[in-house]
């Protein structure tokens, strides 16, 4: 039996307040401590002692000293734990077994190979398997980013199309294939709270990632809280429509966002533009980038056709939130400045110009593992209440 078995004590209030407080604000030392908690000394005393027993908590060092002996500084040890991070959003699934900071110790990947439905799911138990073999440290808990409409609070995928997912209670299934805790959102839903957390999103009021790839979708927080919709579909800017009457989505309809800028969508295009699409699709951005630079006519209409399909969309989210700072994740960013230039114009076009200008675009720094990161947060704001 491995690490994951070990059942994890509930965090008691005391000590869970002080933990966040010294991830947060760490190396801290027990007289800050005290400040900031508004705690007595004996009970910092005794929740840092217990924190340090379990050996989330470490001692590292001495601080400045205020006048008396130096103060030993207190700090949570990013290693005490792991957790599972998986991103079902792609031709693959991706998983990483991550640390308390959400940096990935190591990663696996499965070929999804067209499985859909209960081979689907197997794939899933298979990733999971494979990372839990791998963990050194106990285990908190699984965070899944998953494509399509999915209901958070019940941890159910209500439609994944490409996956053949309906209404599929994936918390409970994998909860009970591995004992562990396990959380789920949409995938755009936790790269937001990734961006807002680590990246240039970092204390926007309202900020909006549209995350790319075969799906499009995207994850808006407002005032440090994500719309996740009730009790789904909120961000779901995919299948809106930016091409009356153009191609047919996946959903049933014509001319969504998803079926002019998705990577099926996007290599149809190319094709037609007579430009050669590489067997992998999510190596078509870059490769589409490349020829841009060259110069290639066909390519630059390509590049900015996709970015005005965007920026149609920008200017729906900017009507409805105001002014906000858009930022664009996944397989598009390969597309660089010329990609955002035309999204900025098509947004100035179609949206009221005073709320165009105190809104902002451009690309998420949380970089390629932004859903991974996303679901790290999930499980260490559920399971430790840090974040
Ligand atoms: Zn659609």
């Amino acid at each position: 039996m491995n690490a994951s078995a070990e059942r994890l004590p509930v965090r008691q209030t005391a000590s869970q307040l002080l933990l966040r407080l010294i991830y947060d604000r760490g190396p801290i030392s027990r007289a800050d401590l005290v400040r900031a908690a508004g705690l007595t000394a004996p009970t910092v005393s005794d929740a840092a002692a217990s924190l340090m027993a379990e050996g989330l908590v470490v001692e590292v060092g001495l601080g400045p000293s205020t006048g008396g002996k130096r103060p030993t500084l207190l700090q949570v040890a990013p290693d005490a734990r792991q957790l599972i991070g998986i991103d079902l959003a792609h031709g693959n699934f991706r998983g990483a077994l991550m640390n308390l900071r959400g940096e990935v110790i190591c990663r696996e990947e499965i070929l999804l190979e067209g499985h859909r439905g209960v081979e689907a799911l197997a794939l899933v138990y298979r990733l999971v398997d494979a990372l839990a073999a791998r963990a050194q440290r106990p285990l908190l808990g699984i965070g899944i980013g998953a494509p399509g409409l999915t209901e958070a609070a019940r941890g159910v995928v209500n439609a994944a199309v490409n996956l053949g997912w309906n209404d599929l209670p994936l918390a409970e299934l994998l909860h009970e294939h591995s004992g562990l805790p396990v959380f789920l959102s949409n995938d755009c839903h936790l790269a937001a709270l990734a961006e807002h957390l680590y990246g240039a999103g970092k204390d926007s009021p309202a900020m909006v990632v549209i995350n790319t790839g075969y799906g499009i979708g995207s994850g808006i927080v407002l005032g440090g809280q994500l719309l996740a919709g009730v009790p789904f579909g909120g961000g779901e800017i995919g299948h809106l429509v930016v091409a009356a009457g153009g191609e047919l989505c996946s959903c049933g309809h014509r001319g969504c966002l998803e079926s002019v800028v998705g990577l099926r969508a996007l290599a149809r295009r190319a094709q037609e533009l007579g430009l050669d699409v590489p067997a992998q699709l999510e190596g078509l951005p870059a490769l589409l980038a490349e020829r841009q630079q060259q110069g290639d006519p066909a390519t630059q209409q390509l590049v900015n056709e996709t970015g005005r399909a965007l920026g149609t969309a920008a200017a729906s989210l900017v009507a409805v939130l105001g002014g906000c700072r858009i930022f664009i994740a996944g397989s598009l960013m390969a597309l660089g400045d010329p990609l955002l230039a035309a999204l900025r114009a098509e947004l100035a076009l179609h949206a009221f110009t005073p709320v165009v200008e105190i809104s902002e675009v451009g690309f998420v720094q949380a970089g390629e593992d932004i859903v991974l990161r996303g679901a790290a947060v999930l499980v260490l704001s559920r399971v430790m209440r840090l974040l």
